[in-house]
């Protein structure tokens, strides 16, 4: 790396390959390499032929993917600014949820939504459309007002819902196939407390005829299963405190019983890990993860995937799922149900459909979980599912051809931007060019 201040990151790669968080998939490339500049990014774009950035490493597939040159750009992780005015923050692309929230908070401001855990980064959350929960609330994508990158030719790119909507609607959830990305700026509004309260043991039948009513019973709400006895063995509502139709305690809901104690929603898991229940006030970053920064999230040890199925089919969806519960069942840590408001941009699952999400952690036995996942999808393709650009999926690209409206266009803007695939890699090949 001679001329440059780039290093190795040593800590995560030293000789060795570098698996992502979950340890399911080892990246092909190594070292790698860390920058903390503007500069120092395009010194490399220049420099390789063909590169990918490194967010947290949180994805469970192949996107990331380089066999050429991993970049990180997590030391780049400051607030840029606070605009007050226009109730937006610009950050550098490096920075975690978790980090950006406290700065936040601190500042009396708050984000829509968070995930179910706060250790990814914005760039890398953004950039796959990852969400949490919410029949009124978009992904965290559609937050993001405007962003920065450096394309391949190493040039600067702006793009703004107020400047270029079009090509913006497109960038946003880019799949990490545009360029590298090194500033974003995201709708913020005043801070708010949240309550967060569980029940247990919603009889799943009881979905068919109140599905809405349940997950519009707080600003984000989660069921989870394990596709047992026709059973939701938990539902999370996290309601804003002072909203008008804010949740209030009651010991029954639609059937179910309100928890005695704090839980996680991974069975004989400690509740240690997550963010604090019982109807408890508490700051919104400390209580729409369900997962507490500075612990283990989820299990540890897993795989994930996830399917969105617009919400008119939720409970046809639903059952769909249930009826492979023999087979699915065994192969859970758990399930989540959750929903998610519409957005415009073009990549989004929820590209002007508000969705409903049926997720799965599964335990970490991958030969077992690739034959699972043809049957779900079979089971889920006629209420036009779609799965979870981060997670792990087998649909093939000529079916999210024909599931995505603005692929053709999607596929043109990243040709322009990098003609020769310099941030193409055997996903983007595959999922989304067809190769
Ligand atoms: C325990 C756990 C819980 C999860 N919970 C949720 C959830 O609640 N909801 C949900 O939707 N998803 C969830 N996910 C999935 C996760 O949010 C996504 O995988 C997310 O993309 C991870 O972000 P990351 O920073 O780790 O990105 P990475 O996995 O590192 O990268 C993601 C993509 O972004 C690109 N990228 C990252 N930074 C840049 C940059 N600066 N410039 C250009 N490209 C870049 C990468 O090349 C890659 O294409 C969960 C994952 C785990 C492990």
């Amino acid at each position: 790396m001679a001329g440059t201040a780039v290093t190795p990151l040593i800590n995560l790669a030293q000789d060795n390959k570098l698996k992502n968080w979950a340890g399911n998939f080892t990246y092909s490339a190594s070292p790698l390499l860390s920058v903390s500049s503007v500069e120092q990014a395009r010194t490399l774009i220049k420099q390789y032929d063909r590169m990918k950035v490194l967010g947290t490493r949180h994805c469970f597939n192949n996107i990331a993917d380089s066999s050429h040159h991993l970049v990180s750009l997590l030391p780049m992780n400051k607030v840029i600014a606070l605009d007050k005015h226009k109730h937006t923050v610009t950050v550098e692309s490096g920075i975690r949820y978790g980090e950006l929230a406290v700065f936040l908070e601190d500042n009396g401001y708050a984000l829509h939504n968070l995930a179910s855990l706060p250790h990814i980064s914005v760039a890398g959350g953004c950039i796959t459309g990852t969400h949490g929960s919410g029949v009124n609330n978009g992904n965290l994508s559609s937050a993001v007002m405007a962003l920065e990158l450096i394309t391949a030719a190493g040039e600067t790119v702006s793009f703004s819902r107020e400047k270029n909507s079009e090509q913006f609607a497109g960038a946003v959830i880019n799949l990490g196939g545009l360029g590298v990305l090194t500033k974003m700026t995201l709708a913020v509004q005043p801070t708010y407390q949240v309550r967060q309260y569980v029940y247990e043991n919603l009889p799943m039948q009881q979905l068919e005829h109140d599905f809405e009513k349940i997950m519009s019973a707080g600003y984000s709400v989660s069921l989870f299963t394990l596709w047992r006895n026709k059973n939701i063995d938990e539902i999370w509502i996290k309601s804003r405190v002072g909203d008008g139709g804010a949740f209030g305690q009651q010991r029954e809901f639609f059937g179910a019983t309100a928890a005695i104690k704090n839980v996680h929603p991974i069975p004989g898991m400690p509740a240690e890990n997550c963010t604090p229940q019982m109807g408890v006030a508490g700051p919104w970053h400390e209580r729409l993860p369900h997962f507490k920064m500075g612990f283990t999230p989820s299990g540890g040890n897993e795989l994930q995937t996830e399917y969105f199925v617009p919400r008119e089919n939720s409970y046809a969806a639903i059952k769909a799922v249930e009826q492979l519960h023999d087979k699915v069942s065994p192969h859970l840590l758990i399930s989540e149900i959750r929903c998610i408001a519409a957005d415009d941009l073009w990549m989004s699952p929820c590209y002007r459909q508000p969705c409903t999400t049926i997720h799965f952690t599964w335990k970490p036995d991958w030969p077992a979980v690739s034959k699972l996942l043809p049957l779900i999808e079979e089971q889920l393709a006629p209420f036009h599912a779609r799965p979870h650009w981060a997670k792990l999926f087998t649909v093939p690209h000529q079916r999210l051809q024909s599931l995505y409206k603005r692929m053709a266009d999607f596929q043109g803007l990243l040709r322009h931007y990098d003609p020769k695939g310099k941030f193409r890699n055997d996903y983007l090949d595959k999922v989304i060019f067809g190769a």
